[in-house]
C-alpha cells in the first residue's frame, strides 16, 4: 500500500530508538558481566549503588511478608484480590484454549504435542520508580495458572522502603520467594544464579530500559519472555474523537517515564491541534510532570492522515506501538485492519491505564517494534510446546526406515540412514563388519 500524505504537527526532540540504546547497552554488558564473576558481591555492590540497599539478605521470610501484608488497609488487599481475579480469569481461557494432543498419521505412526510449565520462573516487578503493583499479578498470577511450580519474585526497593503493596500483591498472587532487589542485577542474578539466589529456567516482567536490555542480553542463558521496556501509548482518532480524551490518555502513559513515546495519528487536524492544546494545558497539572513533560517533548509526536481512517490504522501498524487505543466512529474496524499491536484498546469505554491495571489482559508488552514478532506475556509464554513419536506398527516403521535412509543419503548422513537401515533390514544390511 502507498503510504498516505501526512502533516507532522509534532516531531520528537530527541533520538528514537536505537540511537538511544547505546549508552544503556555498555552499561548493562558491564553489570552482568561483574554479577557472573562475582556473585553475591557484585550484586549487593550495585544494589547499593543505583538502589541505596544492601541488607544482609535480599530475600524477605514469611515473618517479614505477613508483617508488611497485615499493616495494609483492607480496601487495598480487597482491590488486590479483586484485580489478581480478573487477571487469573482471563489466563485460565488462555491455559484452556493449549490443549495438548496425539495424532495416528498414518497406521500404527503417533504423534503427539504436550505443553509443559516451565520448573522454576523469575518474575520481575519494577519498581524504581513507582510501585509496579500490577506487574506482580501479571507475571506471578499468570505463572501459576500455566502451572509453574516455583516462582522466584524480585521488586526494588523505592527511596529505601519496602514497597507494601507490591510485597502483598506478589504474596497473593502466590510467589514462592520475595526478593527486595532490582534492576540489572536482580535480572542477572536470576539467569545466572549466585550463592544465596538460584538461577530460574524464564524471566518474565516489563521494566526500564537496562532491565529490558538485561533480558535481551541474557536471552539464551535463561528464558525470557519478550522484550518489554519503557511504555508506549499510540492514539489512532477521527473527527468524533473528543481531544480532551486524547490528551488525558496520551499523557496517562507519558508519565511512566522520561523516554516513554506518547502518539497520535489522526485523520482531523481540528483534533490534532486541540489535543496540542489540552496537553499543554494539562501537563502543569499533573503531579508527574516532571516525567511526563519530558517524554511528551522528546518522546511526543502528532501525526496528521490526509486520508481515510484505513490510512492512519495502517500507519499506525507500521509502528508496532506496545499499545493502540482506537478512539474512532467503528473502532472494531482496528481488528480487520490492523496486525501489529501490543494489546488495543477499542472505543472511549476502555483505556490503557485499565489495561494497565485492571481489567485482566496483561500488561506485559512488547515495546521498541517487537510487536512485530511477538504478542504480551500470557500463559504460552510459561510452557513449553514439546513434541513426542511412536511407531507401534513394525510394518509402518519398515516403510519409515526406507524412506529416511534414503533422505539420509541425500544429505550425506550415513550414521542416520544406518538408523534407518536396521528397521526395515535387521542386520541384512550392506555395511554390517564380517
Ligand atoms: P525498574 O524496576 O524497571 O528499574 C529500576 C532499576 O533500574 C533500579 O532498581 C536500578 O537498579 C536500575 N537503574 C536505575 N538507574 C540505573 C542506571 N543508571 N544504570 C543501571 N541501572 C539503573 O523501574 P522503573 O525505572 O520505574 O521503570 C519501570 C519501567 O517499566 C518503565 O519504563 C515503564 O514504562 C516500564 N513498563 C513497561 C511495561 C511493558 O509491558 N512494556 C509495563 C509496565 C511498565
Amino acid at each position: 500500500m502507498l503510504s498516505p500524505a501526512t502533516t507532522r504537527l509534532k516531531t520528537p526532540a530527541a533520538p528514537q530508538g536505537d540511537a538511544a540504546a547505546a549508552d544503556v547497552t555498555d552499561i548493562v554488558r558491564g553489570i552482568i558481566e561483574e554479577v557472573r564473576r562475582r556473585g553475591d558481591e557484585a550484586v549487593r555492590e550495585y544494589s547499593e549503588r543505583f538502589d541505596g540497599w544492601s541488607p544482609e539478605d535480599f530475600l524477605l521470610g514469611p515473618d517479614q511478608v505477613r508483617a508488611v501484608v497485615g499493616g495494609l488497609p483492607t480496601t487495598l488487599i480487597d482491590d488486590i484480590v479483586t484485580v489478581q481475579r480478573n487477571v487469573r480469569e482471563f489466563a485460565l481461557r488462555q491455559r484452556e484454549s493449549i490443549t495438548d494432543f496425539e495424532v495416528e498419521t498414518s497406521p500404527g505412526v503417533h504423534l503427539g504435542q504436550r505443553n509443559i510449565p516451565v520448573g522454576r520462573s523469575g518474575a520481575y516487578v519494577p519498581g524504581g520508580r513507582y510501585p509496579l503493583v500490577a506487574s506482580a499479578h501479571m507475571t506471578i498470577v499468570t505463572a501459576k495458572v500455566a502451572g509453574v511450580g516455583y516462582v522466584s519474585a524480585c521488586t526494588p526497593p523505592i527511596r529505601g522502603e519496602i514497597p507494601a503493596a507490591t510485597v502483598a500483591a506478589m504474596h497473593l498472587a502466590g510467589a514462592d520467594e520475595i526478593r527486595l532487589l532490582g534492576g540489572v542485577q536482580a535480572v542477572a542474578a536470576l539467569a545466572l544464579g549466585t550463592e544465596s539466589i538460584p538461577k530460574v529456567d524464564l524471566i518474565a516482567g516489563p521494566g526500564n530500559a537496562y532491565v529490558a536490555e538485561a533480558k535481551r542480553r541474557l536471552y539464551g542463558t535463561v528464558g525470557i519472555d519478550l522484550f518489554a521496556g519503557p511504555t508506549e501509548i499510540l492514539v489512532v482518532a477521527d473527527e468524533h474523537a473528543d481531544p480532551f480524551v486524547v490528551a488525558v490518555d496520551l499523557l496517562s502513559q507519558a508519565e511512566h517515564g522520561p523516554d516513554s513515546p506518547a502518539i497520535l495519528i489522526t485523520t482531523s487536524a481540528g483534533v490534532a491541534e486541540r489535543t496540542m492544546r489540552w496537553i499543554d494545558d494539562l501537563l502543569p497539572t499533573m503531579p508527574t510532570r516532571d516525567l511526563a513533560g519530558p517524554a511528551w517533548r522528546d518522546h511526543g509526536q502528532v501525526i496528521v492522515v490526509d486520508g481515510s481512517v484505513d490510512a492512519a490504522l495502517a500507519l499506525a501498524d507500521t509502528f508496532a506501538a506496545e499499545h493502540v487505543e482506537i478512539l474512532t466512529e467503528n473502532p472494531r474496524r482496528a481488528l480487520e485492519v490492523m496486525t501489529n499491536y501490543g494489546a488495543l484498546f477499542l472505543g472511549a469505554g476502555t483505556c490503557v491505564s485499565y489495561g494497565d491495571k485492571v481489567i485482566g489482559t496483561n500488561h506485559t508488552l512488547p515495546t521498541r517494534g517487537a510487536a512485530r514478532h511477538t504478542g504480551g506475556l500470557w500463559v504460552g509464554k510459561y510452557l513449553k510446546t514439546v513434541t513426542y513419536q511412536e511407531v507401534t506398527d513394525p510394518a509402518a516403521s519398515a516403510h519409515l526406515g526406507e524412506l529416511c535412509a534414503r533422505a539420509s543419503r541425500v544429505e550425506q548422513f550415513e550414521g542416520h540412514a544406518r538408523s534407518a537401515d536396521i528397521r526395515h533390514l535387521g542386520q541384512n544390511v550392506p555395511w554390517l563388519p564380517p
